[in-house]
């Protein structure tokens, strides 16, 4: 069950509701709803008796088994997640671009200002990569990540950027203002609990074969973990056909957010891994309601070190940012974000 807190009630409430359910033997957790107020997730029923509680504003049963990411309790506004001063949720889509892997200093510092100059919002790049062989380029680890900080310096674009280990999320956290657990991680429990316990917003990639309510349950961990944070990304999943890299599973998308208040983004460079269909398939993320996209860019795409298949140029990026706002906001005026689905239709009432 979730019990709604108003804000401005008393902190003993929250208290009060976690002993009484330390006492029935029940898991809770307490979460700020992002509005001033509390959620408590009580995994498990607890007598309305006990809720008698100053500033107890709603109890809500829930059957789903991600308690703090559902969308039931959040009936007046989806989840707005803040990097830095740019808020992905509920807005125009944010984009975050550039190479997929941090190259040398000088290289990322021209991506930066390029994608910046292409209307990017936050600068994407690997320092440590997940890669398939162990042969394969692994990132510049510390250093691309002080490569990141220079970047951002230089062009006052926030960065994310992946972490794999559960140890190393501290020195990530020390640079980036946004982390990114990748798809192969995306079940990797111990890392999520410790990105839980940073305050830092996390992009969570859908796991490659796992399904929305992994995927959702995933989430959970982190939100479980103290850190309300949590921005999802379609990233593509295995399907049967190798004529591309993955399934940019699209349904995914207005499907998660019916079913969760976390923002979600698109990421069509993994999805397709063919840079021919990234600009379609960017559009078809806006259309079916992204909150954003992260696209893999490279002033040389040619010459990325990494994935550069699937990478685009800067001036492709200008295409895809422009469009992607003409067109959340042709769908905004139109009303079909309202009449798409009832979480849009909150949205655009409470705007
Ligand atoms: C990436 O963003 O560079 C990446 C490795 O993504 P994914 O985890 O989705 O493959
Ligand atoms: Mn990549």
């Amino acid at each position: 069950m979730i019990v709604t807190i108003t804000p401005g009630a008393p902190a003993s409430t929250a208290t009060a509701i976690l002993a009484a359910a330390a006492a029935a033997g029940l898991e809770a957790r307490a979460m700020a709803d992002g509005h001033g107020g509390t959620l408590v997730g009580v995994h498990g029923g607890l007598d309305p008796d006990l809720l008698a509680l100053p500033g107890v504003g709603g109890i809500h049963p829930t059957h789903k088994p991600y308690m703090l990411a559902c969308r039931e309790h959040r009936p007046h506004a989806p989840s707005v997640v803040k990097v830095g001063d740019v808020r992905i949720g509920g807005g125009r889509p944010v984009i975050m671009a550039g190479p997929c892997v941090v190259e040398d200093h000088d290289s990322l510092l021209v991506a930066a200002r390029a994608v910046k100059a292409a209307g990017a919002d936050i600068l994407r790049g690997g320092a440590f990569k997940p890669r398939t062989s162990p042969y394969a380029f692994q990132g510049l680890g510390e250093e691309g990540l002080k490569h990141l900080a220079a970047a951002r310096a230089a062009t006052g674009l926030p960065i994310v950027t992946e972490v794999m280990e559960p140890d190393q999320v501290e020195l990530v956290a020390g640079y980036a203002d946004m982390l990114q657990v990748g798809t192969r991680n995306m079940a990797n429990f111990p890392l999520l609990r410790r990105v839980g316990q940073t305050g830092k917003p996390i992009l969570l990639k859908r796991g490659f074969s796992a399904t929305v309510e992994e995927w959702l349950m995933s989430a959970e961990y982190i939100l479980a973990g103290g850190n309300p944070n949590v921005v999802l990304c379609e990233r593509g999943i295995r399907g049967f056909d190798p004529a591309l890299r993955f399934t940019l599973d699209l349904a995914a998308v207005p499907l998660a957010k019916e079913l969760s208040h976390l923002p979600i983004i698109v990421d069509p460079s993994h999805a397709t891994g063919k840079r021919s269909l990234v600009g379609r398939m960017a559009l078809a993320g806006i259309a079916a309601g992204a909150d954003g996209l992260i696209v893999e860019v490279h002033p040389d795409p040619d010459l990325a070190k990494c994935d550069a298949a699937q990478t685009i140029t800067p001036a492709e990026l200008t295409v895809i940012t422009r469009s992607s706002r003409a067109l959340h906001a042709v769908l905004l005026d139109a009303g079909a974000e309202s009449s798409a689905s009832p979480v849009l239709a909150d949205r655009v009432l409470h705007a």
